[in-house]
């Protein structure tokens, strides 16, 4: 990069980790703390692969799948959620099970499980195949029906008199969300909708200071792992504005073309980036001649959820 082509660094806030997040990672490291490695992770905890490695360097094994757990082990569910399916192969396998799974995702779970219990169709709007996706599906997969864009809502063909209602996964485009509702919404006015808003406040949040940023800068570098839905989104919110942005794992990432021409540079990273990966990134930039690093301040956040049980009670005292 020639020296002093940035000239700034503009960071968004809020950014990176939020609390099912934190509550996840934590409740992985307090296993290891509390019962030794290995723990046993179903999935990536959260998607992120610094994260994943830093808990496989404590102890902790990902699989893939419970099958591939030890039987009588312990096993994390991750942060993402599980189709009742996996607690019963879980149960089954006589494993230990921890649910790490996220509040505002079983939120979502418990919603799928009301509506089909009450006679409704369920439209899911989300990305095939994400894990959460999967897991919420899992709840009640007859009556569900997964849509990802306004042309699938166009092709639903649903009998005549259906009663439906719609979910969303927590990690979606704001902006996309409200499109394929709409479309929902004029097809079938009588859709049901939940009652309070499946996009998570993080989601939500760091798209907001995202398009805070868009602005003042002439590029964004999104730090996330590439299965991350909320940091993609992050990418597309700008794109959508006409601003160029990447998705990077770290500084290592960087392009240095990406730079030429651009004096401010926007940051910020996805619900599952840890904040020493902002640290590095301003670090490879400091090291490139850029002095000013300026904070873009949103919404404050102040959530947090209870650890699960099982890991509540630190290390020490639960030595008895
Ligand atoms: Fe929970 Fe939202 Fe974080 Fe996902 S992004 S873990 S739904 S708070």
């Amino acid at each position: 990069m020639a020296r002093g082509l940035v000239e700034r660094v503009l960071l968004a806030s809020p950014r990176g980790y939020c609390a099912g997040v934190e509550r996840a990672v934590e409740t992985v490291e307090r296993a290891l703390d509390r019962f030794g490695a290995p723990v046993y992770v179903r999935k990536q905890i959260v998607h992120n692969v610094h994260v994943v490695r830093e808990l496989e360097n404590r102890g902790a094994i990902f699989v893939d799948d419970e099958g591939d757990v030890p039987a009588g082990s312990r096993v994390v569910f991750s942060a993402h959620g599980v189709a009742p399916g996996v607690w019963a192969s879980a149960a089954q396998r006589r494993l230990t099970t921890i649910d790490a799974t996220c509040p505002l995702v079983a939120k979502v779970h418990a919603q799928a499980r009301h509506y089909a219990a009450s006679g409704y169709t369920i439209v899911l709007i989300g990305h095939a195949g994400h894990e959460e996706v999967v897991g919420t599906m899992g709840e009640a997969p007859e009556a569900t029906v997964l849509v990802e864009s306004v042309a699938d809502v166009e092709a639903l063909e649903l009998p005549a008199g259906t009663k439906l209602a719609y979910i969303t996964q927590t990690t979606l485009s704001v902006d996309e969300t409200a499109d394929i509702v709409a479309s929902l919404r004029r097809r079938f006015p009588d859709v049901h909708a939940p009652a309070k808003e499946d996009i998570c406040y993080a989601t939500s949040n760091r798209q907001w200071a995202v398009k805070k940023l868009l602005e003042r800068i002439d590029l964004l570098l999104v730090i996330g792992s590439a299965n991350s839905s909320n940091s993609n989104r992050l990418v597309e919110v700008a794109r959508a504005a006409g601003v160029d942005a990447y998705l990077i794992e770290d500084e290592t990432a960087i392009e240095e073309a990406w730079l030429i021409g651009r004096s401010v540079v926007g940051l910020t990273s996805g619900a599952s980036a840890p904040e020493r990966l902002v640290t590095r990134v301003c670090d490879w930039f400091r090291a490139r001649g850029v002095r000013c690093f300026e904070q873009l301040a949103t919404v404050r956040e102040d959530v947090a959820f209870k650890l699960p049980v099982e890991v509540r009670r630190p290390a020490a005292t639960n030595a008895a």
